[in-house]
């Protein structure tokens, strides 16, 4: 992050560049190629060696600008941009890893993130899932093999909370590359990067664009890892400066061969979304823990799952990392109560998929995202087939809890 505060650095950020017309936003490029007047200029972009761009499947000047702001939030060294945050965690794995490679990951996971994981193990890589609240379990399941280990900060949908530091410390000592999922913090609540991230991964659809008009994602390389030390650096990209060699594998890789581009537009609604970030954040966490704590009282609700609630087995943790505890919220209703008709009474909240809208969303997520990984599956996540995701939103606080009390009965 630069010297300025959290929402000063994201509006300022496209100025810290020379911008067409005194524009004040990047301008949006739809242009899907560039000409060069020297045709060695545009061999040297190809090859690495001129800033500039060649084909908008690699990026525009308009998702050029949304990375540096992904880059300064995250305080990261570089970032890649993606049509969407699956976009960003499939070619994270394209680029970095091979048949024989041995991947740790949580056992908490975003449902789809779990089934890419499966794809990948049907493609030779091995696979381990662990209870990565304890680093103990993440050191046990370590192997020669190991490349990689997996986290989410709060997990999609249960909110368990790694032992982020932890695991850290372990990736910094045995040199493996810690990717973590910043979705449900947003680089507002937490920097993955102090606890030893090496590759930071965003759903921009989330929180960061805030608005669910965008899909996005985002990869953001710390600068903490030393790419010099991985074997699968294609011999193409070892050259140069030494700190560029994973995110440029990274673009070529996972971006350019992939193709899961960002769209101009798409990335233009993801900036302007980002501008609000810190103020849509303290709404939404204030917004989910009077409503944790209204349901935690409530006698026709179960379990509630809040890392702000004391009751949360790793709320200190979450007290102590993040700067809030997030909008994603999960409860079961008492036995007896239909979770389906639940939802359908709800007025303001809105049956949804999606998270970080700026309107409050509910779903079954046992019924629906959850429901292709089986019953065996969810049970290992802790997934009830009761459970409701809550997104919390930005509406008045008594409207919400209103809603609820209603609905409930
Ligand atoms: N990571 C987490 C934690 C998520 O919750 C999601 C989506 O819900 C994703 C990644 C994928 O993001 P997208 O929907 O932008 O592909």
């Amino acid at each position: 992050m630069s010297a300025h505060g959290f929402t000063t650095a994201i509006l300022h950020s496209d100025r810290a560049k020379p911008i067409e017309h005194g524009a004040l936003h990047k301008p949006l490029h739809g242009s899907v190629a560039f000409e060069y007047a020297d045709a060695r200029d545009l061999a040297r972009v190809f090859q690495g060696e001129l800033p500039g761009y060649s084909y908008a499947r690699q990026g525009t000047p308009t998702t050029a600008a949304l990375e540096d702001k992904v880059t300064t939030m995250e305080g990261g060294f570089a970032s890649v941009v993606f049509g969407s945050g699956m976009g960003a965690i499939s070619a994270t794995m394209l680029a970095l890893l091979r048949a024989g490679d041995h991947l740790v990951s949580s056992r908490y996971l975003f449902g789809n993130t779990n089934s890419l994981f499966t794809s990948l193990e049907q493609w030779g890589v091995d696979v381990d899932y662990v209870d990565a609240t304890s680093a103990a379990e993440v050191a046990r399941a370590l192997t020669p093999a190991t490349r990689m280990v997996f986290v989410e900060t709060i997990a999609n949908p249960r909110t368990q909370v790694a032992d982020l530091a932890a695991i850290g410390e372990i990736c910094r000592a045995r040199g493996i590359v810690y990717v973590v999922d910043n979705t449900m913090t947003s680089p507002y609540l937490f920097s993955p990067k102090r606890v030893g991230a090496s590759l930071i991964v965003n759903s921009l659809t989330k929180c960061i664009g805030g608005h669910g008009n965008a899909l996005g994602g985002a990869v953001t390389d710390s600068g903490l890892f030393d790419w010099t030390t991985y074997p699968h650096i294609h011999d193409g990209y070892r050259k140069g400066d030494r700190s560029k060699w994973g995110v440029w594998q990274i673009r070529k890789k996972g971006l350019r061969d992939a193709g899961a581009s960002l769209a101009p537009e798409a990335a233009h609604h993801i900036a302007v979304g980002a501008e609000t970030l810190a103020l849509r954040m303290d709404r939404i966490c204030a917004n989910a823990l009077a409503l944790a704590r209204y349901l935690e009282s409530h006698p026709r609700v179960g379990a509630v799952y809040y890392p702000g609630l004391e009751s949360h087995p790793q709320h200190a943790r979450a007290g102590a990392l993040f700067r809030g505890f997030g909008g994603l919220l999960a409860f079961e209703l008492a036995d007896g109560i239909d979770c389906f008709e639940f939802l359908d009474r709800l007025r303001i909240v809105v049956c949804s998929s999606n998270l970080a809208d700026n309107r409050t969303l509910a779903i079954p997520v046992a019924h629906t995202i959850y429901f292709e990984m089986g019953a065996q599956r969810r049970a290992s996540m802790g997934i009830a087939d009761s459970l409701i995701r809550l997104s919390i939103g930005i509406e008045d606080r008594e409207d919400l809890i209103a809603d609820f009390r209603q609905a409930v009965g």
